[in-house]
């Protein structure tokens, strides 16, 4: 499971950052790769980098600002040449429906593949037998959401010789074990899967917030996540600022993950008022607060390995 940072950019696009798009990266777990936002030209940052259009199979809304949808339609589109085939489904709020409906129908465009979206509010939004995704309000100028992915623990390993000691034979019965369930063999004996299998490994939690001021909806979806993505619009000490544009300072991001007791925090929507140097003095003042806090950069990829 690895984050990467596609676009990283407050508002318009810049040299340095492009506007916000971040690729959640499930290869390994479902072959697969999630989408948060897509601002302006988030298909030509992806070209730039190894990740296949064709194995885009969700994407996740926060808000509908321009610099967070603005490349939704043309990504859509050209999917359909770069051999994608299976279903896509996009989330997102109220209007996003109309978003893509009018601007693949005025321009003609006719998809390859099987598109579903869902206008979504706060709850469970996704849930299957790897992932359960959630959803929260934040406190921005229009409806912005944040998601909370919470990945289910997976049983543990499968103890063969200790199954074998009790007269098990390797076949159907060792998949069954594997999955969790009770076994009764021909003898009667019934085999409880949890005297044969190593602990259970814990799943991940990622948080990917919208847009926002500092609120208590974002404590809630980040609790104990194990990687956090806060905008930071502004460095500390322009919390009026913020709060009058409904974003966030560094400091407030930082507050977030300490309190809700996070491993990990990135900043990302990263005014271009802002230098390289100044880059530095961010993620500084949110170390302050929460020392394991990184700052995103276009490009940069983050691994969130296994518990
Ligand atoms: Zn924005
Ligand atoms: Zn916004």
């Amino acid at each position: 499971m690895d984050l990467f940072f596609l676009g990283t950019g407050a508002g318009m696009p810049a040299k340095l950052r492009n506007v916000t798009s971040i690729a959640l990266k499930l290869l390994e777990e479902r072959g697969a790769v999630w989408l948060f936002d897509a601002g302006e030209a988030t298909q030509h940052q992806i070209l730039h980098t190894t990740i296949k259009p064709r194995r885009i199979e969700k994407i996740f809304i926060t808000h509908l600002h321009g610099d967070h949808i603005y490349g939704l339609p043309g990504l859509l589109s050209s999917r359909s040449f770069q051999g994608g085939e299976t279903e896509v489904t996009v989330y997102g709020p109220k209007g996003i429906k109309e978003y893509i409906q009018v601007s693949l129908s005025l321009s003609q465009t006719y998809l390859k593949y099987p598109l579903t979206v869902v206008e979504i509010s706060e709850g469970i939004i996704f849930e299957d037998e790897q992932f359960t995704v959630e959803v929260r309000r934040l406190e921005h100028g229009i409806p912005s959401y944040g998601y909370r992915i919470v990945e289910r623990d997976r049983p543990g390993t499968l103890l063969a010789d200790k199954l074998k000691e009790a007269g098990v034979q390797p076949g159907p019965i060792f998949r069954k074990i594997k999955n969790g369930e009770s076994v009764t063999l021909e003898d009667g004996r019934v085999i409880e899967p949890d005297k044969f299998l190593g602990p259970s490994q814990k799943g991940r939690i990622v948080t990917i917030l919208g847009d926002t001021r500092y609120c208590e909806n974002s404590q809630w979806l980040a609790q104990d996540a194990d990687f956090l993505v806060h905008e930071a619009t502004f460095a500390k000490g322009e919390e009026q600022l913020a709060f009058d544009y409904f974003h966030s300072t560094t400091r407030q991001a930082a507050e977030i993950a300490k309190q809700a007791d996070c491993k990990r925090l990135c900043l990302t929507h990263i005014s271009s008022r802002y230098d390289r140097q100044a880059w530095l003095e961010l993620v500084g003042e949110a170390r302050e607060v929460f020392p394991e806090t990184d700052i995103a950069e276009d490009f940069k990829e983050f691994n969130i390995p296994s518990k």
